[in-house]
């Protein structure tokens, strides 16, 4: 038998554990104190166990100070086992924190108490991002327990304050570690689609604003003594959508291969039928393609604003609720996409292609460090969800993906 083929069937043997792994981390919510939980402290220490079992080399624990949090600080860990190779490691990063159930009517079962139904296993956070986390430990388990050595370092990251913004989490951590070398392979598998096709690498810039038009209130049997928030409003949001023509190139890489302007949040204004309303407050989700900067797309929204005013008579004032330049891709052809398409090919048999999404991947943050990184994973995605699941099957052959690129010997 392979090495590889060794190792595969030991990540087999660990279905079970990994299964009972996913129920434990699900019976201790790591919810962001900004959530209303306590934080990661409680799951980083059963994953700090697990982790002291295999022996690392080096086990690095960077404390996010979070008066917010019960400890007093927010959990990331960094835990490192020498390779053949010991000039490059290959990082896995996963994140500790899950997001609140929702609306508990809406599950099947209770979302801390992980159950296990048809191959899958349903529990909040057992797919964002436990699916991969629990794959990553039992791939570096795997080299562990057959005495092989990897090819090259093996570094799993876990972090926390992924969902809240990654300030007390990757943010933080790297600003404090010297851990990471730019030739170093960094997946991040906390996005990706059904089959495991989708490697991501780049990303498009965010920017969220949040609109206010000020017009005058009035009783709506006579509009003339008052100025309509809503309709000058409504008026903004249609001229808003010409956006996409002032911003109409195309990146085949990312799928939309466009920018995109989107209307979305609505605020209520009067209560009653009657009234004019003297005010308005819509969000607007804008999505750049990386050649687009932040600052053009906010002078252009000026001018349109400035349109409305003057044809409405009313005041519109738009602020920031979200700004992420986009970061710089990882390139189409770096070592890491390499790696994870080859080990992909081998264990799932279907090809892998580089792609740009819409959404921000903590990846993001890897990019403008000057690491680059890729996410991927084979998921459903039902992440955020109830009744948010994880094929087992999914959670091994993940495993096994990273276990190929633990063994590769070049890319
Ligand atoms: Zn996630």
């Amino acid at each position: 038998m392979t090495r590889f083929g060794k190792i595969a069937n030991r990540i087999e043997s660990f279905r079970d554990d990994m299964i009972n792994m996913q129920i434990k981390l699900c019976s201790v919510p790591a919810i962001s104190p900004l959530s209303g939980g306590e934080g990661e402290v409680k799951k980083a220490e059963i994953l700090l166990g697990f982790l002291k079992e295999m022996s690392p080399e080096q086990i690095e624990i960077i404390k996010a100070p979070d008066l917010d949090a019960p400890a007093g600080y927010r959990p990331n860990i960094l835990a490192f086992f020498k390779g053949r190779d010991t000039s490059r490691t290959v990082w896995i990063m996963t994140h500790m924190d899950v997001v609140p159930p929702g609306d508990l009517a809406q599950w099947k079962g209770d979302p801390y108490k992980a159950w296990v139904e048809e191959g899958k296993i349903y529990g909040r956070g057992v797919e964002d991002n436990q699916q991969d986390m629990v794959a990553s430990l039992y791939a570096v388990k795997a080299f562990r327990d057959e005495k092989i050595a990897p090819a090259s370092n093996l570094g799993i990251v876990l972090v926390a304050d992924e969902e809240t913004g990654s300030l007390k989490g990757i943010d933080y951590v790297l600003g404090r570690t010297k851990a990471f070398k730019k030739k170093d392979l960094i997946i991040v598998p906390d996005a990706g689609n059904k089959e495991g096709t989708l490697i991501e690498v780049a990303e498009k810039g965010i920017l969220w604003l949040k609109f206010k038009t000020v017009g005058r209130q009035a009783h709506a049997s006579t509009p003339n003594k008052g100025i309509n928030s809503f309709k000058a409003a409504s008026y903004l949001v249609t001229e808003l959508d010409g956006l996409y023509q002032q911003f109409r190139d195309q990146d085949p890489l990312f799928e939309p291969p466009i920018s995109t302007f989107e209307p979305t949040k609505k605020e209520p204004n009067v209560p009653n039928i009657n009234t004019i309303p003297g005010e308005d407050v819509f969000y607007l989700d804008c999505r750049l393609l990386p050649k687009f900067s932040i600052e053009e797309v906010e002078a252009m929204i000026r001018k349109v604003a400035k349109r409305v005013e003057n044809r409405f008579g009313v005041q519109i004032t738009f602020e920031e609720q979200q700004r992420a330049p986009a970061a710089p891709p990882t390139p189409a052809d770096a070592p890491v996409v390499g790696a994870l398409r080859t080990a992909i090919r081998e264990v799932y048999r279907v090809e892998a292609t580089a792609r740009g999404i819409g959404g921000g991947t903590v990846a993001a943050l890897f990019r403008r460090a000057g690491y680059p990184a890729a996410c991927w994973s084979r998921t459903d995605e039902t992440a955020h969800q109830p009744n948010e699941y994880c094929h087992i099957d999914n959670m091994i052959g993940d495993a096994k993906v990273f276990a190929h690129i633990f063994m590769r010997d070049k890319e």
